[in-house]
């Protein structure tokens, strides 16, 4: 995924080198491509081959702003002071736990960072959100249906004489007609996916 492009990138940017599998022989293809698209990277065989035997040298400082992201994947950002943060509060909210995600832009593919160590680039941020939305409005749909089902129910059981049956009626019908708009706007997204 493109977050692993970032981190790829980033260790680039820390002076060390990047390696990765042929996209054409892997089961993930879209990682190994999204690497090449962030750091230029040179033949693996050939890399491989003059690195082999060297020693991989001193250790080097890693940047301020990764360690800090390091931290927060690590579940350490409760714990971070204002200062640290690592970029700006975001309009959205982390699909997976709903708390709220940091953006960071800081030359590397913007990336999306939650609290509780979810971390996303905006192509998968976008499909999570998506896949979350449908999710949201099947929900609805089936609090809907069983709503609509329940109010026919309850007037059933009433007398015809009892006043509560014909409002539980006419709510049921307006339910209903929620549940069908659901059902458009279900139907109008997927035909724009
Ligand atoms: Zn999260």
């Amino acid at each position: 995924m493109n977050d692993g492009a970032a981190g790829a990138q980033a260790i680039a940017r820390c002076g060390k080198r990047v390696l990765i599998q042929h996209p054409d022989t892997g089961d993930s293809p879209d990682m190994p491509r999204a690497t090449l698209k962030a750091v230029p990277l040179d033949r693996l065989a050939t890399r491989l081959a003059e690195i082999a035997g060297q020693p991989c040298g001193p250790a080097r400082e890693i940047r301020m702003e990764i360690r800090l992201e390091l931290k927060i994947a690590s579940l350490e950002g409760a714990s971070m002071s204002n200062e640290e943060r690592l970029g700006e509060l975001s309009p959205y909210n982390c699909p997976h736990c709903d708390g709220v995600l940091w953006e960071i832009r800081d030359g590397l593919p913007t990336r999306f960072h939650c609290h509780t160590g979810h971390a996303y680039t905006i192509e998968p941020l976008s499909a999570v959100q998506e896949e979350a939305l449908d999710h949201d409005l099947f929900d609805l749909l089936r609090a809907h249906k069983g709503r609509t089902a329940l109010l026919r129910q309850m007037a059933e059981r009433s007398s015809a004489h009892d006043v509560s049956k014909k409002l539980y009626l006419e709510r049921a019908k307006l339910v209903e007609e929620d549940a069908q708009h659901l059902e458009e706007i279900i139907k109008s997204r997927r035909a724009f996916a």
